[in-house]
């Protein structure tokens, strides 16, 4: 496996910085959907009989839950850039040895090569 070059790792920090900007917007979207959510809920909690009311926990549960993975995806994407900043981007976390560029094409953020994250899931899932 070939080590990354200057050109791929610039051309894959590009990548990380673009879709950081998107998720930032995501999460701006999602914030301002959960306040929305939140003013409704209170409303309705004035009204115990508010047929609405479990429906809106229910959607505030599931925004929570977007919310919470982006922000982690997001945390993912800045370690990744920090390591680019270090010179180590690309390394995978597990084992040192070089991510394959097809994996950090395809996952730029990725913290590990395809085959220490095919054993990390399967210890996992036991
Ligand atoms: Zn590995």
């Amino acid at each position: 496996m070939t080590a990354l070059t200057s050109a791929d790792v610039r051309h894959l920090e590009q990548s990380l910085r673009r879709m950081r900007a998107e998720l930032a917007t995501e999460l701006a979207r999602l914030a301002e959907s959960l306040d929305e959510v939140r003013v409704t809920r209170d409303e309705a909690q004035d009204d115990e009989h508010d047929p609405e009311g479990p429906a809106l926990t229910m959607e505030w549960s599931r925004l929570s839950g977007v919310q919470h993975d982006f922000a982690e995806k997001l945390a993912r994407i800045d370690r990744a850039l920090q390591r680019v900043d270090d010179g180590t981007y690309g390394v995978c976390l597990r084992q040192g040895e070089p991510i394959g560029r097809e994996r950090l094409e395809a996952r730029p953020a990725t913290e590990f090569c395809i085959d220490c994250a095919l054993e990390l899931e399967a210890e996992q899932r036991r």
